[in-house]
């Protein structure tokens, strides 16, 4: 679909981007859908470290960039650091980090 296209280009920016800062080489996986259960959160990621890769669905009208870009550097850094626990404090330094960088 046309009008996904520019938002398509502009997440793989961001991808490839935070890739390269990281030294992280990776492929990803992105789905964009125009709408999903309403719970708030409109980007959802999984991460496969053993294939380093990451898939990302995105719900094109209401995804803020905020949320893709915090959304890919998490599974970044889970592919970065497998053995970590996404819900330590830790982890969470590290994805703040990455986003800065
Ligand atoms: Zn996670």
């Amino acid at each position: 679909m046309m009008v996904w296209d520019e938002l398509r280009e502009e997440i793989i920016e961001v991808f490839n981007a935070r890739t390269r800062e990281m030294g992280l080489p990776a492929d990803m996986e992105l789905n964009i859908i125009e709408d999903a259960p309403v719970d708030g959160e409109y980007v959802y990621g999984e991460a496969f470290p053993e294939e380093n890769r990451i898939w990302l669905e995105v719900v094109g009208p209401d995804a803020s960039d905020d949320e893709i870009m915090e959304t890919i550097c998490h599974e970044l850094v889970h592919l970065e650091h497998p053995e970590l626990d996404h819900d330590s404090e830790v982890f969470e330094i590290i994805v703040k980090r990455s986003m800065r960088a």
